[in-house]
This record gives structure tokens, C-alpha cells and sequence, in this order.
């Protein structure tokens, strides 16, 4: 309980810490929000566009057999039937008939779900239901059943859709695989626990087709590729674990699925997942859209429809876990102090420079030219003179700066260089202001 306790707060301080800092805010806040959507501050959108940024890299850039896309959020509704959306993309729903409020039924606490009583008010729970996820609208002016379409619940579906534009552009030989990052809408029954599950999200998928032959050597190296990205973010490996989903929970079309768990603060919870979909995609969209989406290896003779592999990635719980992974609550100097732990890669400044006063024009001039010197450098740095240095530094350890650069009078009057003080030692170092300080940076930043 106690331990349970201590969670709620964490989660309560990291809620906290983003508003306050401007990394998230309620959706639609001044509205009164809008349950399930999240806005992303100046320092949210730069940590969430790093992680973006380095699994881009690593997926895209880093290889030769990627094909990044990025394809629309509407599509044409015959994609969801085939996929098998429009059926079955459902989850039970419960509801009390005394505080109207809606459960998913397969969330409720057991002895809730045993005595059919609300968890919130002990009203009576009705039967389960089925919900469909998906947002729906009308494409064009006329709102009828023809004008149907969804906002996309996954982004996966777009790049299927792309299979056969890929083959017939790039001629690509198997294995190789189609990526793209984009938004993704599910209507929640219960959007919970921050970023965790919200109505609006957004996901990085890849689609990796193979020759069924081969399917578990690209499972395994997919395996590895997720955590080494987990590295790549700063997640501690420690807190990542590997859930096989046993054959009764799986997809039906799924061989094999790999969930990978992170200890959030509420919990151990999904993070990613991992599934062999074998050919059930294509050959559903073959099928509905009546084009031929098989492939011709032209070294074994052999024509057959691409067997699938799907690493797929939340970009909002990456985030709700580096930034728990991040948060450090210690003592320095006799104080308590709060700072996110993040890996310089992902931290959203990575340098701030400062004057030591204020109202000294000679410091503050040099620090200005070593900040313009460093931003053109490494981008995400900032300037700041406001208070005294001591609340500086908490500010910007509050936010996960990894260095701050601060010229004083040493610099100015014996050429002494610059103090870069480490985030999370506090120890500085002299450093001359040149190129000396662009290498030192770069040696750790990267
Ligand atoms: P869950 O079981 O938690 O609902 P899922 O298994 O339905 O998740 P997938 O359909 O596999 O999730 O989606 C791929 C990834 O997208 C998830 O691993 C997660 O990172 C992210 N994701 C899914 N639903 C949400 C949501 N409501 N809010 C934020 N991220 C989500």
C-alpha cells in the first residue's frame, strides 16, 4: 500500500514537473479539456521530436532496406473491413445504471466484476458490450452511410495499403520493410494514467516482409533493435521486460508476440510490441481490393504473398517512460533538489550558458557571444540570466539540461575559461572557451 502510495505521488510529481516546465498540458485546458488528449509544450515537442529523430535513424536512415512513408490519417473504408477493424476492433464495455459511468469490463477490479457492482459508486453494472475504438467522420459535404470514414487507429494499415506502390518504384528484394511515424485515434472507454492511453497518440511502426522461410531471424534481430533503441532513449534495461503472450491471448493471426513491458510508475505496462502477422495483412487487402500483392523471388522461382514482421512503437509512452525513467529527486548542497536524468540525446536543451551577474555588461557580453557560438553548434541551448546562478542551475536541472556553461570573472579577467558544471554531479570544470569547449560538448552529447 505504502509502496502503492509512493507511486501516485511520482506519477503526481511528473505530471506536475511537465506542466509547470512546459512540457505537457491538459488538451483544450482553458475548456475545461478534453478527456484522453494531451498538448505538447515547447520542451514536450523537442524531447518528443529527439526520440522521434533516433528512431529515424536507426530504423530509416541507419539502414538500406527501409522505406520511410508517410501516408494519410484518412483512408478509404474499405482498408478497415479488410483489415478487420470495422468488426472486430472492440473492447467490452460496462456500464452503471446509477452514475451512468462506463468501464472496461475487462478492467474492473475482480471483486467488482464478481459482485457486478460500480467500482465508483456500487451501483449496478449492465452487461458487457462490445464498443468499436474507432473515431468515425464523413469524408465530403453529404453525411450518409457512403461518406463513412475513420480517423486511423493504427498507422500500420497505411503502409500495407503502400505495398504494392514500394514493389513497383523501388523493386525492392525481400527482406525489407516500410516505416513511418504519424498520429493514431482510438476512442478509449477509459483514457488513464497521463500519457499512457489517451484518445489521440501517436505510433512508430514498421512493417517488415519477409520470406516465410526466414520469419524468426527477423523476429530475433528485431528483438535486439528494440532495445538497443531503448538504449539509444537512456530507458535502464532493468526496467524493460519481455512478455511472450501465450497462444490464447495472441491475435489470431499472430505466430508469435512479444510485448515489451516498462515499470511505469503504476505499474509494469505495455511499452511496445513485437508480432510475426504472417501474411494476413496483404493477402485481406488482396483480397478486398482485388489487386494482386504477391511478390516473384526471382533467385528461388517462387511467387508467394510476403510474410510480415511488426515491431510497433508508442511515441507518448516512450516519452512517459524516459521522462519516468528521467525523474530524480536528491540533495545537493544541502538542498532538495528535483531533475530529470535524461540521456543527452533526448534532453530537450542541452546546453544553457549564463553570466554570472547580471548587471555586469562585460560578462553578460561574453556569454552571449559563447551562446551564439554554441547554438549554432548544437541548436538546442539556452540563454539565461535570470536570478541568481543557484536557481539557474535548478532550473535547468529541472528540465534535464545536461550542461550549463557559465562565464565569470576568471574567464574575463585571466583568461581562464569557462565553469561547465554536470547536470547530475554538480561538479564543474574549466574549460577554454573555443574549440576546446565545442570538443568537450560533442564528446558527450554527441
Ligand atoms: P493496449 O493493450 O495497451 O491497449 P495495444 O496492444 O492495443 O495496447 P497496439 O495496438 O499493439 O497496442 O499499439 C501499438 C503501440 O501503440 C502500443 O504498444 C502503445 O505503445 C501504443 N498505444 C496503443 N494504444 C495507445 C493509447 N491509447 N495511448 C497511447 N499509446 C497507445
Amino acid at each position: 500500500m505504502q509502496k502503492e502510495q509512493k507511486n501516485e505521488e511520482l506519477m503526481d510529481s511528473i505530471v506536475s514537473l511537465c506542466k509547470r516546465r512546459g512540457f505537457i498540458f491538459q488538451g483544450s485546458e482553458i475548456y475545461g479539456g478534453l478527456a484522453g488528449t494531451w498538448d505538447y509544450g515547447p520542451y514536450g515537442v523537442a524531447l518528443k521530436n529527439n526520440i522521434k529523430a533516433l528512431w529515424w535513424k536507426r530504423f530509416v536512415e541507419g539502414r538500406d532496406d527501409m522505406y520511410g512513408m508517410d501516408a494519410a490519417i484518412l483512408m478509404n473504408p474499405r482498408t478497415w473491413e479488410a483489415s478487420g477493424h470495422v468488426s472486430g476492433f472492440a473492447d467490452p464495455l460496462v456500464e452503471c445504471a446509477k452514475c451512468k459511468h462506463r468501464f472496461r469490463a475487462d478492467q474492473i477490479p475482480v471483486e467488482n466484476a464478481k459482485t457486478n457492482k460500480c467500482p465508483d459508486c456500487d451501483g449496478k453494472l449492465g452487461e458487457a458490450r462490445q464498443f468499436n475504438m474507432m473515431f468515425k467522420t464523413h469524408v465530403g459535404a453529404i453525411e450518409d452511410a457512403s461518406s463513412v470514414s475513420y480517423l486511423r487507429p493504427e498507422t500500420a494499415q497505411g503502409m500495407f495499403v503502400n505495398f504494392k506502390n514500394i514493389i513497383d518504384t523501388f523493386h525492392p528484394r525481400l527482406p525489407f520493410g516500410m516505416a513511418q511515424i504519424g498520429k493514431a485515434f482510438r476512442n478509449e472507454i477509459a483514457p488513464r494514467d497521463f500519457l499512457f492511453r489517451s484518445r489521440e497518440f501517436e505510433q512508430m511502426e514498421i512493417e517488415y516482409f519477409v520470406d516465410p522461410e526466414n520469419w524468426k531471424d527477423s523476429f530475433e534481430h528485431f528483438l535486439k533493435e528494440v532495445h538497443a533503441f531503448n538504449k539509444d532513449i537512456g530507458l535502464d534495461a532493468g526496467k524493460v521486460h519481455e512478455l511472450e503472450v501465450p497462444d490464447n491471448e495472441r491475435a489470431f493471426y499472430s505466430k508469435r508476440t512479444i510485448d515489451f513491458e516498462f515499470d511505469f510508475p503504476f505499474g509494469r505496462s505495455e511499452l511496445y510490441g513485437l508480432a510475426y502477422r504472417t501474411d494476413y495483412d496483404l493477402k485481406k487487402h488482396s483480397e478486398f481490393s482485388t489487386v494482386d500483392l504477391s511478390y516473384y523471388d526471382d533467385e528461388a522461382k517462387k511467387r508467394f504473398i510476403p510474410h510480415c514482421i511488426e515491431p510497433s512503437f508508442g511515441v507518448d509512452r516512450s516519452l512517459l517512460a524516459v521522462l519516468s525513467n528521467a525523474y530524480t529527486e536528491d540533495e545537493m548542497g544541502g538542498e532538495k533538489r528535483t531533475y530529470l536524468k535524461l540521456a543527452p540525446s533526448v534532453a530537450p536543451v542541452k546546453i544553457a550558458v549564463f553570466p554570472l551577474l547580471k548587471n555586469k555588461p562585460e560578462l553578460v557580453k561574453k556569454a552571449r557571444e559563447i551562446y551564439a557560438m554554441l547554438k549554432k553548434e548544437f541548436g538546442a541551448v539556452e540563454f539565461d540570466d535570470n536570478g541568481n546562478i543557484g536557481k539557474r542551475y535548478r532550473r535547468q536541472d529541472e528540465i534535464g539540461t545536461p550542461f550549463c556553461v557559465t562565464v565569470d570573472f576568471e574567464t574575463i579577467e585571466k583568461s581562464a575559461g569557462v565553469t561547465v558544471r554536470d547536470r547530475d554531479t554538480g561538479k564543474q570544470e574549466r574549460i577554454k572557451e573555443g574549440q576546446e569547449l565545442i570538443d568537450f560538448l560533442y564528446k558527450t552529447i554527441g
